[in-house]
């Protein structure tokens, strides 16, 4: 199923069943962070990229396997899906399970897609920066985009949207979490208004590799300095994982051919035990279609395909 992916073991919304609205990797942003490796398509351009009954004809297989949430996102910036609207819509009729968006909120400047989102019970935009330098940097933004254009995008959205709105805030050490850039930042988000502020960090393999993961205690400091605090969302998996499950070697490379996973994310989003996909992670591994990089903490595993960017070796997944 090409639009659906997982169960993948989401941190905030429990089992989730991804759908795939754009082509890998399409995005308005190109961040240094990001764990789908650089961004080959940037753009601004919203456009029908696959139809309506395509994505839906894979939806409705996916859903058979009860998810917690039906989680708009994937390979790169869902809302810039001409018909994202219609596609929440659609959702929204054939199943009673959560509608969740996961978006860097660079286009909710525009009121078509404030719009389109209205449905959606869950909107989970991100602002990783307040200052032109630091989005720059960070973010590597579309030309057509200002961070002060994104910012009063966000606050719009607040204005209109009765969903749950769940902002994220990704920082990295050094280039946005450092001072005075930080209490800028800290303060944007709080005229933001949203219902709740998640801190993420690096814990799979970023675009960059200079990119580096701010310390664990230096997170949940900072957290204590918005206000109300933020949660601190980054490698916190919580979802209890069940029986095993119809675990193939397929489904473990279907997960990864989305992003790279740690053995607790495929465990949790396929609902087997560690031992179980170990073994076929050896397998994968040995087979040279799978290999693990270490990133903070964690073992991350991914799709052995690499392309060459300018004389370096870069994992694309
Ligand atoms: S992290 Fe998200 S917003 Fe940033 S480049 Fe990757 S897909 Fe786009």
């Amino acid at each position: 199923m090409r639009h659906v992916f997982g169960l993948v073991a989401s941190r905030r919304l429990g089992r989730s069943l991804g759908i795939d609205v754009v082509p890998h990797k399409t995005c308005t942003y190109d961040c240094v962070y990001c764990q789908l490796g650089r961004t080959t398509c940037q753009t601004i351009e919203r456009r029908a990229w696959f139809t309506l009954d395509e994505i839906l004809a894979d939806v409705r297989n996916g859903l058979d396997t009860s998810p917690d949430y039906v989680t708009i996102g994937g390979s790169g910036e869902p809302t810039l899906y001409a018909d994202i609207g219609a596609l929440i819509t659609e959702l929204k009729s054939l199943t009673t399970i959560p509608v969740a968006v996961l978006t860097n909120g660079s286009l909710l400047w525009r009121a078509d897609v404030r719009a389109a989102l209205q449905q959606a019970d869950v909107v989970i935009p991100s602002l990783d920066a307040a200052d032109e330098v630091a989005f720059l940097v960070v973010n590597r933004p579309h030309e057509a985009l200002s961070v002060e254009q994104v910012w009063q995008g966000l606050v719009e959205f607040r204005r209109s949207y009765r969903g749950a709105y769940w902002l994220e805030v990704f920082l990295i050490d050094g280039p946005s979490s450092a001072q005075p850039r930080l209490s800028r930042l800290v303060e944007c988000v709080r005229r933001i208004g949203a219902d709740r502020v998640q801190l993420n960090t690096v814990t799979r393999p970023p675009a960059e590799s200079w990119v580096a993961p701010v310390p664990p205690a230096r997170l949940a400091e900072i957290a204590q300095t918005f206000a109300p605090p933020a949660e601190v969302i980054a490698a916190r998996l919580t979802h209890p994982v069940s029986l095993p499950d119809q675990v193939t070697r397929d489904t473990v490379l279907g997960l990864l051919q989305r992003r790279p996973c740690t053995l607790a994310d495929i465990a949790a989003g396929l609902a087997a035990h560690h031992h179980v996909v170990i073994k076929i992670l050896d397998e994968l591994i040995a087979d040279g279609q799978v290999h693990a990089e270490v990133v903070g903490e964690h073992a991350c595993f991914m799709l052995h395909r690499r392309t060459e960017t300018e004389g370096e070796t870069h994992v694309v997944s």
